[in-house]
């Protein structure tokens, strides 16, 4: 766990405020720092920041250090440290709303797997309608470890010789359908 001083000048004001504005994040306000969250979260030995640490540091303003922080994307939605919260707040659901920030932002650990992975899969099934796992797996590696990737030209041939890797890309019909309809949801969560 990161043990680091935090000065005034790295807060983002507001930050806090307006995470705890979005439904379902209101109990934030409410967090007594017992560290229940922390103690049942089977992940918080990976992380960098424990959930009860990114539970303070997002009330407090320091958005940078929670949007680039390895824990919302190590968070695996188990829903533990919600049930467990004396206080009830939706930590998990917190998280998911830090996630979505940090990649509409563009601020994440880079070429950290988990947030290229969403960022490219959600970008997919926003242009396309469908998600293609093969082409989801080749740009992850090319974003996050594009030697690895080389390493692995053999095993690629071989799925494409064998059929099992399709060089199509899947997309459904009407995708200007689609598009109208993303972008009236996106609209409608800014006037919210
Ligand atoms: S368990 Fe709930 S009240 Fe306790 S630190 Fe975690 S979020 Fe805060
Ligand atoms: S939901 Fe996430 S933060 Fe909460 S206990 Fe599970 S892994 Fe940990």
């Amino acid at each position: 766990m990161k043990r680091t001083i935090k000065y005034e000048a790295d807060r983002v004001k507001g930050f806090g405020r307006e995470v705890m504005s979005v439904p379902g994040c209101e109990e934030l306000e409410n967090c007594i720092q017992c560290g229940t969250c922390s103690g049942v979260c089977p992940l918080s030995i990976y992380m960098d920041h424990s959930p009860r640490q990114i539970m303070a540091l997002t009330r407090s303003d320091f958005k940078n250090e929670v949007l680039t922080s390895h824990t919302i994307w190590l968070c695996a939605s188990c829903y533990a440290c919600s049930v467990e919260c004396p206080r009830e707040i939706r930590i998990t659901d917190i998280m998911y709303e830090l996630k979505q920030r940090a990649i509409h932002e563009g601020i994440y650990p880079r070429r950290f797997p988990i947030p290229v992975l969403a960022k490219e899969f959600s970008k997919m099934a926003h242009d396309l309608g469908r998600v293609t796992e093969n082409f989801l797996v080749v740009k992850l590696f090319l974003k996050t470890n594009w030697m690895a990737a080389i390493g692995m030209w053999r095993l690629g041939l071989n799925l494409i010789r064998t059929g099992r890797f399709s060089l199509k890309r899947e997309s459904i019909q009407r995708r200007g359908e689609l598009a109208k309809m993303l972008e009236s949801v996106e609209n409608e969560k800014e006037t919210a």
